[in-house]
């Protein structure tokens, strides 16, 4: 017996997670003792019910039938008394902390002669409760970890980020990651027209799903569905509704805990969308872009309007160059948002060194920018652009300060690139437009070029 007992020993030392502590025991008592088959129940104390240890803790109403659910549950029941009973080659078996239970095993015992197994259990049970609160404490710790993590990182994206179509993918991204068995979708509340927009991810098969949320209010806590397996969180900010989170899940209801986690990481997610929209009104009235030292989006219309206008009085030519980096979601998506950030400094950087003094440099959004060559022919503007691409091509940028984990040190980037020249008939905003439209061309053509547009 005490062989036994140090061998359940030695292959718990290698088992962590519920699934192979359960597939663990079931063989050892398989091969030891003959049983037929082995579950593991344990009892929940917010909920107040049973669920399944080795299927994702599962409730039992979930994936039991009602007859079978309430025989588990009276059996539970009668464990409180006594530790074992056997019923129809069955035997249950609590499982305790001090006196107090905490599950039970399920054991098939078709086949074989109890009495040994008994024996073995009346020291092992202990063993196994202890074994299988180590792992349930370890779980709720790891995922507190995560949860942590989760809210340092939306708090810390609005360090440097402030456009909402940017952030808020991120933010789904987080949430999605950390409730794993449910589906996650962030809405925004397009106040005009009283709709909601989906912003994360790109579609939503569930159409019942939008039908869902007029109910909300800003004053609406959590709203579940009847059926409990979906919650709709709405993001409130300064008393206003502006949009919504919703967690479907993929398996039984969501529980308290997983509300109270959604509620906390939607309150955040509130809170930062709601500082992206200060600081984005403060930005609007900056000249320059935080990120690249270029002009921002609203002072390059201005420049390019002033621009225009000039060349068009003075006869002066005038080129727009559109650059946009290539496969740039990649970058952020394999070495991280930081290192995304240094590849736009660096490609900024670039374009900076190799224009001349009055040449405008602006970040139009995102990974694109925007070039104005004032007194420049087309010619001589395809020259330029494609000087930038080679001087993109060329650099390798140094990401081992900011990932200091990757095995890859230096990384490159390419850009794309579409040129026009203003022609005198020309709307002012035809100017961007039509290097854009080339842009697009460098881009379905196979990137890393320059192409000029073709006057049709
Ligand atoms: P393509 O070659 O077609 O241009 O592919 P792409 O991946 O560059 O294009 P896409 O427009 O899909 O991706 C642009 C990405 O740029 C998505 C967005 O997350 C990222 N991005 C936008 N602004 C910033 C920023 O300020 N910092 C960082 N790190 N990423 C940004
Ligand atoms: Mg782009
Ligand atoms: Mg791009």
């Amino acid at each position: 017996m005490q062989e036994k007992i140090k061998n359940l020993l030695t292959i718990f030392n290698d088992t962590f997670s519920a699934k192979s502590i359960i597939t663990a025991l079931s063989d050892f008592l398989v091969q030891n003792f003959g049983i037929n088959g082995l579950d593991i129940y344990i009892f929940d104390d917010t909920t107040k019910s049973l669920r399944d240890f080795s299927k994702n803790w599962l409730y039992i109403e979930e994936i039991c039938t009602k007859s079978t659910a309430a025989s588990l549950y009276s059996h539970f029941e009668q464990l409180k008394s006594k530790t074992c009973l056997e019923d129809n080659k069955i035997l249950y078996y609590g499982l305790y902390k001090g006196s107090q239970i905490i599950g039970m095993l399920r054991i098939d015992v078709s086949f074989i002669d109890t009495e040994n197994l008994l024996n073995f259990l009346d020291i092992a049970a202990y063993i196994i409760s202890l074994k299988i609160q180590n792992v349930i404490l370890s779980d709720k710790m790891q995922k507190n970890v995560e949860f942590h993590d989760s809210m340092k990182n939306i708090a810390k994206i609005i360090e440097t980020q402030y456009e909402l179509s940017y952030i808020i993918p991120l933010i789904g991204e987080m949430i999605d990651k950390f409730v794993s068995n449910h589906l996650i979708y962030i809405f925004l509340r397009d106040e005009e027209n009283e709709t909601y927009n989906l912003c994360w991810p790109n579609s939503c098969r569930d159409e019942k799903i939008l039908g869902l949320l007029s109910v909300l209010t800003p004053n609406s806590d959590c709203v579940m569905t009847a059926d409990k397996k979906t919650g709709l969180f709405p993001l409130v900010t300064e008393g206003k509704l502006i949009g919504c989170v919703v967690a479907k899940s993929t398996e039984g209801k969501l529980n308290e805990k997983e509300v109270e986690y959604i509620e906390q990481l939607t309150n955040q997610a509130a809170t930062t969308i709601d500082r992206a929209n200060v600081y984005a009104e403060i930005l609007k009235h900056a000249t320059l872009d935080a990120l690249t030292g270029f002009y921002n989006r609203r002072q390059l219309e201005e420049r390019i309007k002033q621009e225009v206008s000039g060349a068009k009085r003075k006869n002066n030519a005038l080129c727009a160059i559109m650059i946009d980096i290539d496969f740039f979601k990649n970058v952020n998506d394999t070495y991280g948002h930081a290192a995304g950030d240094l590849v736009l400094k660096t490609v900024a950087h670039i374009i900076k060194s190799q224009l001349r003094e009055y040449d405008i440099a602006g970040r139009y959004g995102g990974e694109e920018f925007t070039v104005l060559l004032p007194f420049t022919q087309i010619d001589a503007a395809k020259i330029v652009a494609e000087r930038l691409r080679k001087a993109v091509e060329r650099k390798s940028i140094d990401i081992s300060k900011i990932v200091a984990d990757s095995v890859t040190k230096t990384i490159k980037v390419t850009i794309s690139l579409g040129v026009y020249q203003l022609n005198n008939n020309d709307e002012d905003a035809e100017l961007l437009q039509k290097a854009d439209e080339a842009l697009y061309q460098a881009k379905s053509s196979g990137r890393n070029k320059v192409v000029v547009y073709e006057i049709q």
